[in-house]
């Protein structure tokens, strides 16, 4: 008999051999309908594999993330032996499940698979399904497992093979399918039942261009088909919000291959939104004693070679700009922190002029790779708003509350409702990895902790997330739709002090070696304005949209009324615009409102008589006439309160 550990610490005796899915049948017939795989001793196994030792137990299901992802991983299988059925003879790289959904990469040899079959292949990755194959582990000898793929001619499977040992190699097969892998995986096929296959794409073996391009399909598949019809919904509502599609639609930014792919510009409208964001972040960190610093797009090598990103230089990055100077060497910036610290260096410090915070909208440059772009998320040049804190070991808790005070004021004035704060920590065992003292780290990391419930966030804490050169904290931003960003990184650093011998004299009259933290509440204004833009749906709060106000006039005979309005609005610094064009009143309600503007004032023959505006309100329709003034107030009052 062996003894099995319960989550909530029971134990109970079972005979040896027996499996997850035999516990759980015993406690439920219920439970072993949501079993998806099992959590053994910490690792996860399927639910069908023979436990032959005392063991804890833990039964993952559709909720849990590792549940899904082996969810996920199993479909790729399902997926793979779909296509293996209509497709003989092709074969598979690897099938990985992603955050949402799976892959497999795949030789498809003569065939051609294009959108159209993707239907198709759903089809009978269904029927496949509803034969409830129980997905079967074989544990094999290399030699053997070699012979097997050598006999199928699988050049891919064979390579995997080379790095692999006796001992680690295990088939799966379900079905008539068999794949090399190590699994685990859900217990049968007949657990997946909504199946959409989302994309097809090329992908290079390896991710190597100079290796052979295999046909990477992608899916998301579900326990139910309810789940997957509102994840498709989702799809929808996403696609709707997708800041490139948005961005081309409202003028905020535009891309074009002569400037550079991923070097984005801003347009007038985007430009001034992007300033009024900066300016609004500006202003708090004044009220926080931030100074502002400029410094320049590059950077020396020695600067490089000092914080240590030379090193990191590889030919995947942007290459050095050489100058009529032998052997002279410049660097686009990766990050702003190297700079920051030389103006750290560029006068002796004392624990009194501590904290030193420095700010800066500062531009930096990394290559990202061409398959990695992605509108304003993926850039190869961007601005964060970034600052670094030098502080004392003993005023890093503060320093902390502060920043946090910050980012929750961005994340209230935009909307952001739903978020948790990630504390990234060491791991609990192996602590070789992190430079800087264990006085220190315990310090910070206790900081950070006591910061964040002193200001009451709702905290995650992960440990062996931290960078090895300190802690950090992360907010986990949900947008409206329920998307996961990370916004808003308060980072401690251990590592640049050192390098750059930052030093303030303490007290004591001695040197000491201050903290370095740095901290961007949004990120970078590129990322930063895409996640704002999907998450408002491009119906930017009213004090930030680029147009408050569209005037329309009935008729052209009420323009030099709707000139007037215009001029007294712009007084009172309120942007609006006057629609012109010769077109009927409905139709110009109509753009205004897909142009998103907050506020429509309508003129006609009335309102001139009575020398008032009828005002109109997105998404909320008619609202009466006004006079101006009373409109202006209640313009001001929403921009006031940022509504
Ligand atoms: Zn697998
Ligand atoms: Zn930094």
């Amino acid at each position: 008999m062996i003894n099995i550990t319960f989550p909530d610490g029971a134990i109970r005796q079972y005979e040896s051999g027996t499996t997850a899915m035999d516990i759980a049948k015993q406690i439920s017939e219920g439970l072993a309908r949501k079993v998806l795989v099992a959590q053994v001793d910490g690792d996860v196994w399927d639910a069908s594999r023979p436990i032959n030792k005392d063991a804890s137990i833990n039964f993952l299901k559709w909720e849990d993330e590792k549940g899904k992802e082996t969810f996920w991983h199993s479909s790729a299988h399902l997926m793979a032996e779909a296509i293996e059925n209509i497709y003989p003879g092709v074969k598979f790289w690897v099938g990985p499940p992603l955050e949402k959904g799976f892959y497999y990469d795949i030789d498809l040899g003569e065939n051609q698979i294009g959108e159209e079959d993707l239907k198709k292949i759903e089809g009978k990755m269904s029927e496949l399904a509803k034969q409830n194959n129980v997905f079967v582990r074989k544990e094999i000898a290399k030699d053997d497992a070699v012979q097997y793929f050598e006999k199928k001619g699988d050049e891919y499977k064979l390579d995997l093979l080379t790095n692999l040992k006796d001992g680690e190699i295990t088939l799966y097969t379900q079905g008539n399918f068999t794949d090399l892998c190590r699994g685990p995986h859900i217990p049968t096929t007949g657990f997946i039942k909504g199946i959409k296959l989302t994309a097809i794409a090329g992908a290079y073996w390896k991710g190597d261009e100079k290796n052979k391009m295999l046909t990477r399909i992608y899916g998301v598949t579900f326990p139910s088909q309810k789940e997957l019809d509102e994840y498709l919904v989702f799809l929808e509502e996403a696609k709707k919000r997708d800041h490139r599609k948005l961005g081309k639609e409202l003028e905020l930014f535009t891309f074009s291959e002569k400037v550079g792919m991923g070097l984005p510009m801003w347009l007038p409208k985007g430009a001034m939104l992007r300033e009024r964001l900066q300016n609004f972040l500006k202003k708090i960190q004044e009220e926080y004693g931030y100074l502002p610093v400029i410094t320049p797009h590059i950077g020396h090598k020695n600067l490089y070679v000092t914080s240590g990103h030379y090193e990191k230089y590889g030919k995947d990055s942007f290459q050095p700009i050489k100058t009529p100077q032998e052997g002279e060497e410049f660097f686009l910036k990766p990050m702003n922190c190297p700079h920051h610290c030389e103006i750290y260096k560029s006068s002796p410090r004392s624990y009194k002029d501590l904290p030193l915070r420095l700010a800066e909208f500062g531009t930096v440059y990394r290559y990202e790779q061409h398959g990695e772009l992605h509108g304003l998320t993926r850039v190869r040049g961007f601005t964060q708003d970034d600052a670094h804190l030098f502080c004392m070991s003993h005023q890093v808790k503060e320093e902390f509350k502060k920043v946090i005070d910050i980012v929750l004021y961005v994340l209230k004035a935009l909307n952001f409702t739903n978020f948790t704060a990630q504390i990234s920590l060491r791991d609990k065992e192996d602590r070789s990895k992190y430079i800087g003292s264990d006085e220190n780290w315990e310090i910070a990391e206790n900081s950070i902790i006591e910061a964040a419930a002193e200001k009451g966030l709702n905290t995650v804490v992960e440990y062996g997330e931290a960078a090895f050169y300190g802690p950090k904290l992360d907010f986990m931003v949900r947008d409206a739709i329920g998307r996961k960003w990370q916004l808003g990184t308060i980072q401690v650093d251990y590592n640049l002090p050192e390098r750059f011998d930052l030093t303030y004299i303490g007290e004591d009259n001695a040197k000491h070696r201050p903290v370095m933290i740095h901290r961007a509440p949004f990120g970078s204004m590129e990322r930063f304005v895409a996640v704002l833009t999907e998450h408002c749906a491009g119906k930017f709060p009213l004090w930030l949209t680029p147009v408050q106000v569209k005037i329309l006039a009935i008729s052209e005979k009420f323009q030099p009324y709707a000139e007037n309005l215009l001029f007294k609005l712009k007084n009172a610094d309120i942007r609006a615009e006057i629609d012109d064009r010769n077109e009927k009143i409905g139709k110009k309600i109509r753009d205004t409102e897909l142009a998103k503007v907050p506020y429509m004032l309508v003129v006609g023959e009335k309102e001139v008589n009575e020398e008032k505006i009828s005002v109109r309100k997105q998404g909320h329709g008619d609202l009466g006439s006004q006079t101006l003034e009373e409109f202006i107030k209640l313009i001001n009052e929403e921009v006031e309160n940022k509504q």
